[in-house]
């Protein structure tokens, strides 16, 4: 079976063409398939009988199973969806009062990365998504928005996973979240651990898309023990390759935080950030620790947080604290691994 999502316009263009449908049928289905994002082939009554029969033996409308959904007390959602194989993956969206609506949506089932704060990363790594496994989880939230008469407005690539170790389907799953949900690439952030060579790639794709690195510590020392990718690429490749992203592309670089209770919101840490990113084209994301099982540091209280905004402040560093949703749920950053706690079921 072929997933439709799986497809870019041409290869589907490729495929009714040999199948001796005319071009246009082409844009057709895939105007069915992300502008009205329907799931079901025999509602697509400009199709002929018999195309529509063939694309339902030969081709599936995405292949995403929703087992799970849970909503957290500030209206996050958090959907667990089982893929083909049986791998578990989770996808959120986040309704914001200024008429954001952000799905944080996983590029791989697990991780490879052993960040030790996160939950994914505590999991390991079961398999690449597929660029249609990745657009497929937007796909979703936009649907229901569409039910609500709103609209899916954002898009993160910040749920499980490391988008830039799975780069070719992600990256394709950017495009094709662009050219057929129309999500401006203004409005899609990749996030990475900071793999430098796919950094230095990214810079060169000519895209619009926001880049966010987890940086998380300063120094090399600090760095080693939390990220250990940071033992292949130590800070000073990573800044580097940022430096390089900046120059190519003139956009501003966020790096994300998360204040760890004395761990990495130290005054030394601070000003080993602030003399790093001096001088930067770049926006530092503090977000207090979200609770994983298999990390024992706390977060940072929001004393710690506003002194070490205030040392970066010296270096002519901004940096704001991110607000934490879904938390109750298990849906915050870093704390998807799906698991199924007292989840409403679907099936
Ligand atoms: N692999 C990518 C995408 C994951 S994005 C990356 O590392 O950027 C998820 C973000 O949440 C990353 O910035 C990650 O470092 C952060 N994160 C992970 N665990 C966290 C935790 N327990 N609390 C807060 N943020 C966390």
């Amino acid at each position: 079976m072929i997933n439709l999502y799986d497809l870019t316009l041409p290869a589907l263009t490729d495929l009714l063409e040999s199948w001796e449908e005319p071009r246009y049928r082409a844009k057709q289905l895939w105007t069915w398939l992300y502008q009205k994002r329907v799931d079901s082939f025999d509602v697509m009554t400009n199709l002929s009988k018999s195309l529509r029969e063939r694309l339902k033996q030969e081709t599936t409308i995405g292949t995403l199973h929703l087992v799970a959904e849970q909503i957290s007390r500030d209206d996050t959602v958090k959907r667990l969806y089982r893929l083909p194989d049986g791998q578990l993956i989770e996808a959120v969206l986040m309704e914001y009062d200024d008429a954001r609506r952000t799905a944080c949506i996983s590029t791989q089932a697990g991780c490879a990365m052993s960040c030790v704060f996160c939950a994914t990363g505590q999991m390991g790594f079961a398999r690449h998504l597929t660029a249609g496994e990745i657009v497929e989880q937007a796909i979703h939230f936009a649907r229901d928005l569409d039910t609500r008469n709103d609209r899916l407005s954002n898009v993160v690539l910040m749920g499980m996973g490391e988008p830039f170790h799975n780069y070719d389907q992600s990256v394709a799953a950017v495009h094709r979240l662009m050219s057929g949900l129309g999500i401006g690439a203004r409005h899609i952030t990749i996030s990475t651990v900071g793999m430098v060579p796919q950094i230095r790639r990214f810079a060169d794709e000519g895209l619009q898309v926001r880049l966010a690195i987890s940086l998380h510590a300063a120094t090399d020392d600090e760095r080693n023990v939390l990220l250990p990718v940071n033992k292949r690429w130590p800070l000073n490749d990573l800044i580097d390759a940022c430096n390089y992203y900046i120059e190519q592309t003139g956009r501003r670089v966020t790096f994300e935080w998360a204040a760890i209770s004395g761990e990495n919101d130290t005054p030394q840490q601070a000003h080993a950030l602030g003399k790093l990113l001096k001088g930067m084209l770049c926006h530092v994301n503090v977000i207090p620790l979200n609770p994983t099982g298999g990390y024992a540091g706390m977060p940072s209280a929001v004393r710690g947080i506003n002194d070490f905004i205030d040392i970066l402040s010296t270096y002519g560093v901004r940096a704001t604290v991110r607000v934490r949703r879904g938390i109750d749920i298990d849906a915050g950053c870093g704390q998807l691994k799906a698991s199924v706690i007292n989840p409403r079921t679907i099936e």
